[in-house]
């Protein structure tokens, strides 16, 4: 490696290789790519060219845009500023949505997941850590085991997320509501617009033609192995009265944020999934009872505080490892751990019934198919434009009407030899420590960078060659990495 290392750093030209690596942000996995990109006028001239000869090798390099901060800790932090501007941009406006969403009716809504049996967790009571499951003492489960625990669990103690009794735990119940999530969703935004016209005094056909509800959303892991929901609802005008080209206006001021709560926790309650799973018998799945709804306050100001505090929190998660519930991490000996191995195991074995196929394929995350985030068409801008705009910042502006762009770019290779592997991991530290400083000397976002200074510009990567992979869709941004 060290031999490698000093065959790097002494090649010809490797102050302007480092600067390709700075570009894509020290990604440790970039694609490599050979080709060019021409505008060529309507005489048939090439009035720009963009071509992998003229850079560094030959190749241009495009970071691997991996949702995973432990794929790769620098596409990650680039994802989770797109996902916090694609939020934000859906509560304050920006990226082009008008800036009058911030006075829509809208809010924060955790859905979880119920009960599937007693498990140990890390509590607390008005700030102070509390015993975990404080019982009458001698209360015992059908199979012997002592109900209740009266340890104070640290968030991060290997019991955190355990069943208090393994046999007493519905592990059937709980891979399938990881697996069923997806259509748990779904009707709860199906259900949504009838709640609300109950809740508004409307008829269903009223506020259809009146308001139409986006969305945002991200899942989440709890310690027991079972997903839940972060999401943004915002109640808009209906498309029929929109300006052409204006973008979402606000509902009718009779779709007020209480009216909304009332009909998200309707919704959420009014919705079942009935699954039959062979010799296991059926579960009717359903949301559980610790719905939060809050209000976001509607603001005159775009970037208002708790439309920022909403989108961090979202992007936050939506980074998190998702695809990976700290699985591969857990040491099967810890009680936790032996726990999601269990889980894991079920969605293996209920894959062998009829209809339930899909769910062996998503053992590793515990039967969950692997959305991490999803959102409404017209919630707001997509990641694939937030992409886009990235790489005519790399190219310019196109240069004017009557000149068109033509791309040819071929996938040539991945990865870092092991001494360039360290170049590009010293450079993603870099960023990272230029991004804390610029936003130390004042400006920028928190948990969740907007554009850096020298690291974030340089992450930001190629519209257009990522095209040559699948490009994530608009309604689904899931993670570039999330089905490998
Ligand atoms: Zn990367
Ligand atoms: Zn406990
Ligand atoms: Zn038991």
């Amino acid at each position: 490696m060290l031999g490698d290392l000093v065959r790097v750093v002494s090649a010809r030209g490797y102050g302007a290789w480092r600067g390709e690596v700075e570009r894509i942000g020290g990604c440790s996995h970039p694609r490599k790519f050979r080709g060019s990109t021409r505008w060529v006028d309507g005489a048939g001239r090439v009035v720009r060219e963009f071509t992998s000869g003229s850079l560094p090798g030959g190749v241009l390099l495009a970071p691997c845009q991996n949702r995973r901060a432990s794929r790769c800790p620098s596409c990650s932090r680039v994802y989770r500023g797109d996902v916090y501007h694609l939020v934000r941009a859906g509560l304050t406006g920006g990226k082009g949505v008008p800036d009058t969403v911030a006075s829509h009716a809208r809010v924060f809504v955790t859905l979880t997941a119920p009960s599937f049996g007693p498990v140990h967790a890390a509590r607390s009571a008005g700030g102070r850590p509390v015993a975990c499951r404080p019982r009458r003492a001698g209360a015992r489960c059908p199979h012997g085991r002592s109900l209740g625990c009266w340890e104070v669990h640290d968030p991060g103690d290997p019991q955190v997320g355990a069943p208090v009794c393994r046999e007493c735990f519905d592990y059937v119940g709980a891979v399938l509501w990881n697996a069923y999530l997806g259509k748990l969703w779904h009707r709860f935004v199906t259900y949504l617009p009838r709640a609300l016209a109950r809740a508004t005094g409307r008829t269903h056909a009223a506020l259809r033609a009146a308001v139409r509800l986006s969305y945002v959303k991200v899942v989440e892991w709890q310690a027991r192995g079972l997903a839940h929901v972060h999401a943004v609802v915002r109640a808009d005008r209906a498309p029929d009265l929109e300006a052409p080209g204006g973008g979402p206006g606000p509902a009718p001021g009779w779709v007020t944020p209480e009216a909304l709560g009332r009909a998200v926790r309707e919704a959420v309650d009014a919705v079942r999934v009935v699954v039959e799973a062979g010799s296991h018998g059926g579960r009717v799945l359903r949301w559980g009872g610790q719905v939060d709804v809050t209000t976001i306050p509607a603001t005159e100001e775009p970037g208002s505080s708790e439309g920022e505090r909403a989108a961090r929190y979202l992007a936050k998660y939506a980074t998190k490892d998702v695809t990976d519930p700290d699985l591969a991490g857990q040491d099967p000996g810890t009680p936790r751990g032996a726990h999601l191995a269990r889980m894991a195991a079920t969605a293996r074995d209920l894959s062998a019934l009829p209809g339930l196929g899909r769910i062996g394929r998503h053992a590793r995350t515990l039967g969950y198919p692997g959305h991490v985030t999803s959102k409404s068409r017209a919630y707001s801008t997509t990641l694939t434009a937030l992409r886009q705009a990235r790489a005519r910042h790399r190219t310019g502006p196109d240069p004017g009407p009557g000149v068109r762009r033509s791309s040819a770019w071929r996938l040539v290779g991945h990865g870092w030899s092991p001494g360039q592997a360290l170049i590009a991991a010293e450079v993603a530290r870099d960023a990272v420590i230029n991004r804390a400083a610029a936003r130390d000397a004042g400006g920028g976002a928190g948990a969740a960078p907007p554009g850096g200074r020298v690291g974030l510009r340089a992450v930001r990567g190629q519209a257009e060659v990522s095209g040559a992979r699948s490009a994530p869709s608009c309604s689904s941004f899931r993670g570039s990495g999330a089905g490998r």
